[in-house]
């Protein structure tokens, strides 16, 4: 009864184009959720996810020799999931599930092998202060739910005042954090090359046996 008159006074509305929704449990209208449609790895480049022409690394990756094994993002930037993204980074944790969900469901549609640990990039401290939580942890959580995976905190981020000065990131590893031999799949929500370089420049010292990235966008 309670809940009904709540939804008179305020609808549940679509997170993206604010349709009055019918089901409140639902984040976006059905117009919307059209849209969060799984990106096809088809032509694209197996190190940054862009589009090549039939190639499966492009122009740009193949200058650069890459640590990492593969890369691919769940959706494309933009539209409803643009927005669900830039709600969970903000003030919106519940929607790690969802978001989660889906980076989970293109792995498997990838079909690549699955990992023997999910490692979630840490975020900066300063941010997951301010938000009360943490993007790529609660995604790892739940990717590693659906993946039946543990998820592991392998890295730490190092600060110096210069890296501040400079704008860049660098990692460590944790201690004890051997992990030979194992397949690691590094967890991102906005892939960003720098960022991804440098946490598995880190990685490779646990002598992994290879590293998958994966992102929501
Ligand atoms: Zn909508
Ligand atoms: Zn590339």
């Amino acid at each position: 009864m309670f809940g009904r008159l709540l939804k008179c006074v305020y609808p549940a509305l679509c997170r993206h184009c604010e349709a009055p929704l019918e089901e409140s449990s639902h984040l976006l209208c059905p117009l919307c959720r059209e849209h969060l449609v799984l990106c096809d790895p088809d032509h694209r480049c197996r190190f940054c996810f862009r589009a090549t022409q039939g190639k499966t690394i492009c122009s740009e990756c193949i200058e650069h020799p890459f640590i990492y094994k593969r890369y691919a993002a769940a959706l494309e930037d933009q539209g409803p999931c643009r927005t669900l993204l830039s709600e969970y980074q903000k003030n919106a944790p519940q929607l790690f599930k969802a978001l989660g969900s889906l980076m989970a469901m293109q792995v498997l549609q990838l079909n690549w092998k699955l990992p023997d640990l999910i490692v979630p990039m840490p975020g900066s401290k300063g941010e997951v202060f301010k938000r009360g939580y943490d993007c790529h942890l609660l995604l790892a959580e739940q990717i590693g739910k659906i993946l039946e995976r543990p998820k592991r905190e392998l890295l730490v981020r190092s600060f110096s005042f210069q890296m501040w000065l400079d704008e860049t990131v660098c990692f460590q590893l944790k201690k004890r954090s051997e992990v030979c031999d194992q397949r690691l799949l590094l967890v991102i929500d906005r892939f960003e090359k720098e960022q991804v370089r440098a946490a598995c420049s880190a990685l490779i010292e646990a002598f992994p046996l290879e590293i998958d990235v994966i992102s929501l966008v």
